[in-house]
């Protein structure tokens, strides 16, 4: 540089500005995740912010017709290169070893994978079935062993370490009335995470955990019995319960399927490499107190 330039106040601002300019480079450019139930609520939006973050993403689903749908919509925003749709039953162990081994073949390799497929049925436990309690525990307990286990194999074979994340549910902490088989295997996922979490350290695999509180706009299972029940166990009508919902919480605010996506991307990404085996509660801040 010219010396009278090197001291020039006005050229280092104007290059400066230059800099401001440029697209800054994504944080997860090269990076590919594997999210399952990646057709409902939660699960689109955390595959639209990985998206949006440069990651490749494979949303894997046991709803055809909306995991056509959403995956359409998010080709057409990224790209048909950079997302893909896998039918899949998380209880099958054939299905997930599939589907995990064709994200590999087709993408060469996985870095996050994100355990997110679940249902919502729930009795008090007298009521509860063992019909009942095995479809949670198929979902959300069978299911999450076998993405992560799958998921955790395929990180620890290509050695380069790596990050999972399990959707849990405030329930994982704290019980709700009249949901004991669904609160029971909610437990159970964040304390399989944290085994994980134990076990991947030495190979670089970060294992945590985002708890959503009440995710009603945009979630399947809000459309459903699950509605139905919660209000008649809290003696509100099913219009009242959002405003239930976000009245009772610290910060008076409801919580979004892009809330819950935040907190994914947060241990996804390298904001995250000096955490593991642990959770984050998004939750506005219901969990901090007894009193609501
Ligand atoms: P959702 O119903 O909108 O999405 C769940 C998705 O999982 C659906 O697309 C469904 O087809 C898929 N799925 C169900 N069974 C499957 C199976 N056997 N194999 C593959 N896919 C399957 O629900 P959501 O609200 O987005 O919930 C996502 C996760 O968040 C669940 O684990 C749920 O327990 C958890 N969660 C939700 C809330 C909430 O209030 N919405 C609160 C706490 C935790």
């Amino acid at each position: 540089l010219p010396e009278q330039e090197a001291f020039n106040i006005e050229y280092w601002l104007l290059e400066e500005a230059k800099l401001s300019r440029m697209p800054k480079p994504k944080s997860l450019a090269g990076r590919v995740a594997f999210i399952t139930g990646g057709a409902g609520g939660i699960g689109s939006a955390i595959a639209s912010k990985l998206l949006s973050e440069g990651a490749c993403v494979v949303l894997a689903d046991i709803d055809q017709v909306s995991l056509n749908e959403v995956t359409a919509g998010f080709a057409k925003t990224y790209g048909r290169d950079n997302v893909r749709g896998v039918k899949m039953d998380v209880t099958s162990e054939e299905a997930v070893v599939q589907a995990m081994n064709e994200t590999a073949l087709a993408f060469g390799g996985v870095d996050i994978v994100v355990n997110n497929a679940g249902i919502t049925i729930a009795a008090p436990v007298e009521d509860t079935t063992l019909d009942l309690w095995n479809k949670n525990q198929a979902v959300m307990g069978t299911g999450y062993f076998l993405v992560g286990r799958e998921g955790y194999r395929l990180l620890k074979r290509q050695n380069l370490g790596g990050s999972m994340v399990f959707i849990c549910s405030k329930n994982a902490v704290a019980a709700s009335p009249g949901a004991s088989a669904y609160c029971a295997v909610k437990a159970g996922e964040l304390h399989l995470a944290r085994c994980m979490a134990l076990e991947g350290a030495p190979h670089g695999i970060r294992v945590n955990v985002v708890n959503p509180d009440a995710v009603l706009r945009g979630s399947k299972i809000w459309q459903g019995p699950w509605r139905e029940q919660r209000a008649a166990s809290l003696r509100i009508s099913q219009d009242e319960l959002e405003e239930h919902y976000r009245k009772r919480s610290l910060l008076q605010r409801s919580v979004y399927p892009e809330d819950i996506a935040e907190g994914v991307y947060f241990f996804a990404s390298d904001l995250s490499n000096k955490s593991t085996g642990n959770f984050l509660n998004v939750d506005a801040g219901n969990a901090a107190s007894f009193t609501r």
